[in-house]
């Protein structure tokens, strides 16, 4: 079988900085634009950036049906920060009219962790993304990030935070073949989270 070809949604975002990350571990990547790109890819990657903006231009590119049909057919899916609010069911403190795609049976709460956080750093231990108790813990960079409010029983919770008043926050979670951090594991320089992600496209083949 022929490598698989790791997908990322290109129209807003940390594109480049996914793209890269994907290629430090070995994979083959290419920028998804349309449907008849995403036609082509065996996985992708939605970026962080900013999810109302990604919404609107998956509908005006005519994208945002298709992804939706793809999922549900088993697409292995990673979605970092804006990427975890397009892969969420539900949402919370969207702009008026905002749509996910969804997919992930989690409601996610848009900026939770308040305006006078914007960005901080945390030292995360998340065994399922290569970072269990005797490995390094990961480096995990939040900007004006979301976390999963609540989760169904069938998602699977990959990291939670663990200082600070936003301890026991659900920030990283697992379902089926999607997966989504409310972190940037592409600006952090660490590709463990991206190496998690193509073991799981491996393993939906
Ligand atoms: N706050 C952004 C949003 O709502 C996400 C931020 C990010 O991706 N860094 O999409």
């Amino acid at each position: 079988m022929s490598p698989p070809v790791i997908g990322v949604l290109a129209l807003q975002g940390d594109v480049l900085e996914h793209t890269r990350a994907l290629q430090q571990c070995g994979a083959r990547t290419a920028p998804v634009r349309r449907a008849s790109e995403l036609a082509e890819v065996d996985a992708l990657v939605l970026p962080g950036g900013e999810s109302s903006t990604i919404d609107k231009l998956l509908r005006r590119f005519d994208v945002m049906h298709p992804l939706r049909e793809r999922i549900a057919a088993g697409l292995p899916v990673y979605g970092s920060c804006a990427g975890m609010i397009l892969l969420a069911d539900r949402i919370l403190d969207g702009i008026e009219g905002q749509q996910t795609v969804g997919g992930l049976d989690v409601t996610v709460r848009r900026n939770a962790f308040g305006r006078q956080v914007d960005s901080f750093e945390e030292a995360l231990h998340a065994p399922a993304l290569g970072a269990g108790s005797s490995d390094a813990p990961m480096r995990a960079v939040f900007i004006r990030a979301p976390w999963v409010e609540t989760a169904g029983p069938s998602v699977q919770v990959l990291a939670t935070v663990s200082t600070g008043p936003a301890t026991g926050r659900i920030v990283a979670v697992r379902q089926g073949a999607l997966m989504a951090t409310a972190f940037h594991p592409e600006i952090s320089g660490d590709v463990r989270v991206h190496r998690a992600f193509l073991d799981l496209v491996h393993a939906h083949r």
